[in-house]
C-alpha cells in the first residue's frame, strides 16, 4: 500500500469529530475534500500508511480551494486577525510533530501515529486545540475517537 499524505491535524480533527459510521455509498459533490474518504479509510482499519506532512494533503487533494501552486486560498474570518489557512495549519502541523518527536515526512501506519497521540492523552489538546474550541471539547472528542477506533480501552 502506497503511503496517502496527511496533515497531522486533519487526522486528529476527523478523529475528533466523526463517529466513524459514514455512509460507504455517500458520494462527495465536486469540490469536496476528502475528509469523508478518510473517514472511510479510517472505518475499513487503521494498517493503512501515512506521510505526516507539513502541506496539502489527502483531504486537500480533491479540494476547491488547493490552488495549482498547491496553496490553500482558504482566509480564515473568524481568527483574530483573519489569517490565511496555510499560515494558520503550517505551524499547527509543524507544533503536533515537534510534540510527536516526529520529523515532517515520517512514514508509519496510522494506527502507530494514533496510538502515539493516545499515549499523550490527555494533555495533548494543548497543542492542537483550534480557536474556537475548548480544550475540554477537544480533549473529550479525541478521547472518544481513539476509544471508537479500538486503539484506546476506555475514556
Ligand atoms: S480548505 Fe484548504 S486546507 Fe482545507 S482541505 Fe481545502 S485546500 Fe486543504
Amino acid at each position: 500500500m502506497d503511503p496517502i499524505d496527511l496533515r497531522p491535524h486533519h487526522l486528529i480533527d476527523v478523529v475528533t469529530d466523526f463517529g466513524f459510521d459514514e455512509e460507504p455509498e455517500y458520494e462527495p459533490a465536486p469540490g469536496e475534500n476528502g475528509v469523508r474518504a478518510l473517514v472511510r479509510l479510517l472505518g475499513r482499519g487503521l494498517d493503512h500508511p501515512a506521510r505526516f506532512v507539513v502541506g496539502p494533503d489527502f483531504v486537500c487533494g480533491p479540494c476547491s480551494h488547493l490552488r495549482p501552486d498547491r496553496r490553500c486560498d482558504r482566509i480564515l474570518e473568524h481568527h483574530d486577525p483573519p489569517q490565511a489557512m496555510d499560515d494558520y495549519n503550517d505551524p499547527l502541523d509543524r507544533r503536533i510533530l515537534a510534540a510527536l518527536d516526529l520529523a515532517a515526512g515520517a512514514v508509519m501506519p496510522i494506527r502507530e501515529f494514533l496510538e502515539m497521540l493516545d499515549e499523550r492523552m490527555p494533555g495533548f489538546e494543548s497543542v492542537c486545540t483550534h480557536p474556537g474550541q475548548t480544550q475540554a471539547t477537544r480533549r473529550e472528542g479525541i478521547i472518544n475517537g481513539l476509544c471508537t477506533l479500538g486503539v484506546r480501552r476506555e475514556s
